[in-house]
């Protein structure tokens, strides 16, 4: 079963695909596959070496957790390496939600050995035996796959007892997330796994310290781990060669939206937006006009058209109060209009908020009806200051990042298209003719 893409199409030429290498190209049923297309080789690899040169290798290539935050991996290990505990865990964190992401899915359906293989080598590093995957049920050819491939990886001595030969015993077991959007917070993922509701903590204690049933536990993501096993079996110098000083290797997004091209890509750290939407995307369809692209889900913000040429790296993103998020890019052209953008991410979050505290609890419905006042007519220009109020002590006082971040889609559209907003309080008119049919005068 081999088969290549044509890397000369014009969706291909600009993408780096590592991670969504083998996607399409193996099957991923078959454990036989993966490992004929060097499958296995970094694990085997990393036990025959001391478990302290393997973290040093994930530090060396200056691999950041793909989820979202970004914090360095091998930092991550090493406090679970250095936390006292005889039993440790490995997490991970397949339970993804953002609007228009499916990235770890498509990772999981067509490759779901490699995340086995990753977290066998973070069990070797921090000295844990023992992983879950965390993955949502409303997945259910991921959740078939996984279980496959873990009967398979026992079956060919890749998990359990005494894995290869060595005193290295590492087993997986696969737990159905049940379709919470706060879960994906590692502390309410932890308390789930736990069985128990799942509401975030407060941190610290941070999970590599304090993490499942109290013992020490790392949490990755589906794309940080998928790339371990690249980074072991070509080392950390190749893995790193792409990507910007501050932000290596490369990350998956699923472009979608308004856009001609849409789908999974695979792209090198430090691309333009303008890269992503033009080269590899094709461009808007139907002659229209670019307006924005949504990163980072409903954590997340908006790159305008006069940003088009910032490259997409942790830092630069955050320059214009975007973040990179876990892979979601939805591509809005002219017909959007951005106060109901806005309103479809607050929307979203109170829909998913565990309702614990109260900034969260209290401040997205607040905020939700100030925008349908402005995008229904009723709207006033001290609603725009009375947006920024609350937003602010959302982000100061929210227990856990849903709420924290929850305000970033309605700043980010506040910031780049106020002139939207002015014009439906105005004008009692929407821009985009979007919210015409909410405006009554
Ligand atoms: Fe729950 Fe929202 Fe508070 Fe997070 S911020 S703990 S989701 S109420």
């Amino acid at each position: 079963h081999d088969y290549r893409i044509d890397e000369s199409m014009p969706f291909f030429r600009r993408q780096e695909r590592r991670i969504t290498g083998l996607l399409g190209v193996i099957d991923p049923l078959s454990i036989e596959d993966y490992i004929h297309h060097e499958g296995y080789a970094g694990l085997a690899e990393a036990l025959r070496k001391d478990s302290a040169d393997i973290l040093q290798e994930v530090n060396g290539s200056g691999l950041r957790g793909r989820g979202g935050a970004g914090f360095p991996t091998g930092r991550k290990w090493q406090f679970a390496r250095q936390a006292r505990g005889d039993q440790k865990y490995v997490v991970c964190n397949a339970d993804e939600g953002d609007p228009g992401a499916y990235m770890n899915r498509a990772e999981i359906e067509g490759n779901p050995h490699a995340v086995l293989e990753g977290m066998a080598i973070a069990g070797y590093v921090i000295g844990a035996n023992r992983g879950y995957i965390y993955v949502r049920a409303e997945y259910p050819l991921a959740v078939e796959t996984l279980r496959k491939a873990v009967a398979q990886a026992r079956e060919y001595g890749l998990l359990g007892k005494n894995i290869l030969g060595t005193s290295f015993d590492f087993d997986i077991e696969i737990f159905l997330g049940s379709g919470a959007f706060v879960c994906g917070e590692e502390t309410a993922l932890l308390a789930s796994l736990e069985q128990k509701r799942g509401n975030p903590r407060h941190r610290p204690p941070f999970p590599a310290i304090e993490g499942l049933f109290g013992k020490p536990t790392v949490i990755n993501n589906v794309g940080t781990l998928s790339n371990i096993p690249l980074i072991i079996r070509k080392g950390a110098q190749w893995w790193k060669s792409v990507g910007t000083d501050t932000t290596r290797g490369t990350k998956v997004f699923c472009l979608t939206g308004k856009i001609r091209n849409s789908g999974l890509i695979e792209v090198p750290m430090g691309i333009t937006m303008k890269e992503i939407v033009f080269d590899i995307g094709g461009g808007i369809p139907d002659e229209k006009k670019f307006k924005a692209a949504q990163l980072g889900g409903p954590s997340g913000g908006f790159i305008p058209a006069e940003h088009l040429d910032l490259p997409i790296d942790y830092e630069s993103l955050q320059t214009i109060g975007s973040i990179m998020g876990s892979g979601g890019m939805v591509i809005l052209d002219e017909d959007s209009c951005m106060v109901d953008a806005a309103h479809f991410f607050l929307q979203f979050d109170q829909d998913e908020s565990c309702g614990q505290c109260v900034p969260c609890r209290i401040g997205l419905p607040l905020m939700i009806r100030m925008l349908e006042k402005i995008s229904g007519g009723k709207g006033e220009m001290s609603d725009l200051e009375n947006l920024t109020v609350v937003a602010e002590s959302l982000r100061k006082t929210s227990l856990c990042a849903l709420g924290q971040t929850a305000a970033n889609p309605t700043l980010s559209t506040l910031r780049f298209f106020r002139d939207e907003y002015e014009a439906h309080i105005r004008d009692k008119k929407c821009p985009a003719g979007v919210c015409r049919s909410l405006i009554r005068f």
